[in-house]
């Protein structure tokens, strides 16, 4: 096997990078309670925290102008970062956006693009404070970094799961993945045919899901109000099964969910069996749900379930018992991680 120094990014993948990048990051400041390795950094000037969390969009490897409005880029650029803060059980209070843009776009498509940025601002009751900008060779580069603040005893980690710990999720899973799939193939037949009218009727749900997704700013008050706080929580970027293994690596903790509990929508369903591919592929690979994947202790179980929207997925084990998803007919699978996104474009490159 190759040395760690020597190996590609692909063989490395996302994942990999970062910790290879980070193993040896020491943090100075006591006020810098938590750096790399969760959906935000907290910091605690005196008592008060402060949340922070960023995210790079590459043209060709995030999207593609092609399919993609720049209006609904500009409202999911903002929206990703909200949800790393909401991940926090934090709120979000302003956001900062940098983006390189080649001489190909006008001002117009830049103007479509700050109009969804605005739009999710006023959605979301945050303020745009500040930014830079700069021309780009290779198509448009947009990053976004978002504050926020959380209680301290308020704050979720990804860190504090244990053994015994209902494992449940928000709203359903695998619509932005499908959503995705939907907008591919349509548009690689409208590539072979200019004529071809791309088929999308029937599928408004999924295609929303993936175009212009919403972060879970409701999920944080249903707890409070329902007097649940969870032991662990992420958001579902990378899909169910790289998220929840996160969770699992902090936590120090096994898994095992059950794949016929997880929410699905009908429209994911229905274009799962015209692709003829399984739905669990679709929830536990398929990834930009920016639903909430979280843990509660056992003992809240009949709170949990008084609270709408939320499912039952799974429970902790030991990390002895690693971790599976199990199907109707009791068989089971080992779960895996899949950075899908990143990973799927470097394998490709
Ligand atoms: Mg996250």
């Amino acid at each position: 096997m190759a040395d760690k120094k020597t190996r590609t990014l692909s063989e490395l993948g996302e994942f990999g990078l970062i910790r290879a990048l980070t193993d040896d990051i020491i943090l100075r400041h006591p006020g810098s309670r938590k750096g790399i390795g969760d959906d935000a950094a907290v910091l605690d000037h005196n008592g008060f925290l402060t949340l922070v969390t960023t995210d790079l969009l590459l043209e060709g490897i995030h999207f593609d102008l092609t399919y993609v409005p720049l209006k609904h880029l500009g409202y999911k650029s903002v929206v990703v970062n909200l949800s790393d803060i909401y991940a926090m059980n934090g709120t979000p209070l302003q956001v900062t956006v940098s983006i390189g843009v080649s001489s190909k776009l006008s001002l117009n498509a830049i103007e479509e693009f700050y109009k969804g940025i605005k739009l999710a601002c006023n959605q979301y009751e945050i303020d745009l404070i500040g930014g830079d900008t700069s021309a780009s060779v290779n198509g448009l580069i947009i990053s976004v970094t978002a504050l926020g603040t959380a209680q301290p005893q308020q704050i979720v980690y990804r860190k504090g799961a244990k053994k015994g710990d209902l494992i449940c999720v928000t709203g359903d899973l695998g619509g932005a993945y499908m959503g995705l799939m939907l907008l591919e193939q349509e548009n690689k037949l409208f590539r072979k045919d200019p004529a071809y009218k791309p088929q999308l009727d029937g599928y408004q749900y999924i295609l929303e899901r993936q175009l212009k997704p919403e972060a879970r700013k409701d999920l944080g008050r249903m707890l409070l109000a329902g007097r649940v706080k969870p032991t662990s929580m992420i958001d579902v970027s990378d899909g169910l099964s790289s998220d929840l293994l996160h969770i699992c690596e902090a936590s120090g903790t096994g898994s095992r969910i059950f794949a016929d509990r997880i929410p699905v929508h009908s429209e994911t369903r229905k274009l799962a069996e015209q692709l003829r591919i399984s739905p669990n592929v679709a929830t536990l690979n398929g990834g930009e749900d920016y639903e909430l994947l979280f843990t509660v202790a056992h003992e809240d179980f009949a709170r949990i379930q008084l609270i709408e929207g939320i499912s039952i997925i799974g429970m902790m084990t030991g990390r002895e018992d690693g971790h599976l998803v199990e199907f109707e007919d009791k068989s089971t699978i080992l779960m895996e991680a899949q950075g899908w996104n990143a990973k799927q474009k470097w394998e490709e490159l």
